[in-house]
């Protein structure tokens, strides 16, 4: 029986085909993803947190994908975001609002950054599974990346220096349609380079 999994495209990929002009970077303060942390902390009855919630982007930011301010309900994310996917930018902001609203229901007691408390939270606000984890999947180190493949749905493109050994996924599409779980629809197509 063959296996499967998901796979990220990587930042680094992508380079053989002509590609879709990049999206304006984001910058500054974000209105709307600022309503959108209101509007899912609203049926939560934390109306002091979603009043005061804020959202903003810094470019500045280098693999971490988001960071979350407790004492100033604040949320920053990073521009790459939109790169990857909306998906991406919408996990990210529940993650990053996670630790606001555990913090904001623990009031001054100190909690663990990924602990209980924020797992309860990522399952309040509909983020259920949420690893602890705040890099983006860009690569590190430069390799050789010989293997190309080809998601069939959204046409990202992803390098590897060694071969998938299981059926692989594209993991962005699978999360958008089919709830995180392995789709064959979505699998890889290995390209001819
Ligand atoms: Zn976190
Ligand atoms: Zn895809």
């Amino acid at each position: 029986m063959s296996s499967r999994q998901l796979e990220f495209f990587s930042g680094l990929v992508a380079r053989l085909m002509p590609k879709r002009p990049a999206p304006a970077a984001p910058k500054g303060a974000d209105d709307e993803l600022t309503a959108r942390c209101a509007e899912l902390l609203a049926p939560l009855k934390c109306k002091e947190l979603a009043a005061r919630v804020r959202v903003c982007w810094n470019p500045r930011m280098r693999s971490t994908a988001g960071m979350a301010y407790p004492a100033k309900a604040l949320i920053i994310l990073n521009p790459r975001l939109r790169e990857i996917g909306e998906g991406e930018v919408d996990r990210t902001l529940r993650h990053e609002l996670a630790h606001l609203l555990a913090q904001h229901r623990a009031g001054r007691r100190r909690i663990p950054p990924h602990g209980d408390e924020w797992r309860r939270a990522c399952a309040d606000l509909g983020l259920a599974g949420e690893a602890r984890c705040h890099t983006l999947p860009l690569p590190r180190r430069t390799l050789t990346r010989r293997h190309a493949y080809r998601c069939p749905a959204c046409s990202a493109e992803v390098r590897r220096v060694r071969p998938f050994r299981r059926a692989t996924a594209c993991l962005t599409c699978c999360r958008k349609h089919n709830g995180g779980r392995y789709d064959e629809r979505f699998r890889f197509v290995k390209l001819r380079l």
